[in-house]
């Protein structure tokens, strides 16, 4: 049966609570009438199961718990059970239950808060979520830090990059998440959203400074330094924009297919293509990305004509064979052959160009998920930062 763990534990702490009210001394007398009826409820909800009523099983067994008031942790291990099982319903009367009771130590009223705050994001019901994690914040409880993961989870997909970055920053004050790359890698993607919607509208100034705040929660964030170099441009100011396109050609190159398309549009906008041929040059021994290649035989085709493009990239194919190359090559060659040899060697380039096309070309490291374009966030694992471009080196 599909939800056997949850019968078992329901049972289990059924059980307990009934040997725990016939056993206890003090509580024998005050407790007797409570036990006989838990002990009757048992039983019920055992017939239900027994004739394939799950549901109507959980809910007298659900019942059956709330007349024992000790059992608080089971009744939290209970709804957290129901929740994983898709059962947020349940989960959530079980917390509200719980919730409504008095003489709920402190504590464990904190938690049951949370937990019920879990059961709403797990519903989709993110506003109350939101609320109640809000009110965990604002008695200042020892659970605070767990109330402000789930609320960046919220304004994560809520896309309210503002309140993700300051919850992000009052959770980086807890030295045991300070270094917690995960949380800072986030926080900086959050501002970078944020920086792209100003970018948009056209405040380059505004951007520059959330862009900063980016990098104070991750230095080495490639998605800010991209950004900055973009801010920059789009402000005219194209050598600062080189700088920082070199910097991350340098400490991230396997981003370098990211980085040459605003490169050359940089470089074109000073008048020095030369400068841009020989960084490409110096970056070509050490590159293992074709997409150099490509962007060094589109200067030589400007400076020097198709010939010297295509005696550039047929050097190159030699040493180390490539797919997107080869299609680059056939571009060049196709107009100088004859109209024979041209339909056939479009016939060539249309087939390589589909198997091209089937590649991912990006992945990420963490879960292994394959695109075709490039994901800050993962579809998949739902994480920052791990999916990068698949260098297609030589032979692929
Ligand atoms: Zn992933």
């Amino acid at each position: 049966m599909e939800n056997i763990g949850i019968y078992i534990l329901l049972l289990f702490a059924v059980a307990a609570g009934w040997a725990f009210g016939r056993t206890s001394v003090s509580s024998r007398k005050k407790h007797s009438v409570e036990t006989n009826e838990l002990f009757a409820d048992y039983f019920v909800g055992l017939n239900y199961l027994l004739n394939d009523e799950p549901d109507e099983a959980i809910d007298t067994f659900i019942r059956a718990l709330e007349i024992n008031s000790e059992t608080v942790e089971t009744h939290l291990a209970l709804g957290a059970l129901l929740r994983r099982r898709g059962k947020v319903d349940k989960a959530i009367k079980i917390h509200q239950n719980l919730l409504a009771r008095q003489e709920l130590d402190k504590s464990f009223f904190d938690s049951t808060r949370l937990q019920l705050a879990i059961d709403y994001i797990s519903a989709g019901l993110l506003d109350r979520a939101e609320r109640l994690l809000n009110e965990i914040l604002g008695d200042s409880t020892a659970i605070k830090w767990d109330a402000l993961r789930y609320l960046i989870t919220i304004y994560q997909t809520e896309k309210e990059w503002v309140k993700a970055i300051s919850c992000s920053s009052e959770l980086l004050k807890n030295p045991a998440y300070k270094k917690d790359y995960d949380i800072r890698a986030a926080a900086a993607h959050y501002c970078c959203e944020l920086a792209e919607q100003l970018l948009c509208e056209e405040k380059g100034t505004g951007a520059k400074d959330i862009i900063k705040k980016a990098f104070a929660f991750d230095k080495k964030n490639v998605r800010a330094t991209l950004l900055l170099a973009r801010t920059e441009q789009s402000l005219g100011n194209y050598k600062a924009a080189i700088k920082g396109l070199v910097r991350i050609r340098t400490n991230n190159p396997e981003f370098i297919s990211q980085v040459l398309g605003p490169l050359a549009e940089c470089y074109e906008q000073i008048h020095n293509l030369v400068a841009y041929e020989k960084l490409l040059m110096n970056t070509l021994p050490e590159e293992p990305d074709v997409s150099v290649v490509l962007a060094l035989s589109d200067l030589v085709k400007r400076r020097s004509g198709d010939e010297a493009a295509i005696s550039f990239l047929n050097d190159y194919l030699v040493k180390k064979p490539s797919l997107t190359g080869l299609i680059e090559l056939l571009k060049l060659q196709i107009p100088k052959t004859d109209a024979a040899m041209s339909t056939n060697l479009n016939l060539l380039q249309q087939m390589i160009n589909r198997l091209v096309n089937k590649k991912a070309t990006y992945q990420c490291h963490h879960c292994g998920y394959e695109a075709r374009s490039l994901y800050w966030l993962c579809p998949s694992c739902q994480k920052w930062d791990k999916i990068k471009p698949i260098l297609e080196a030589g032979g692929s």
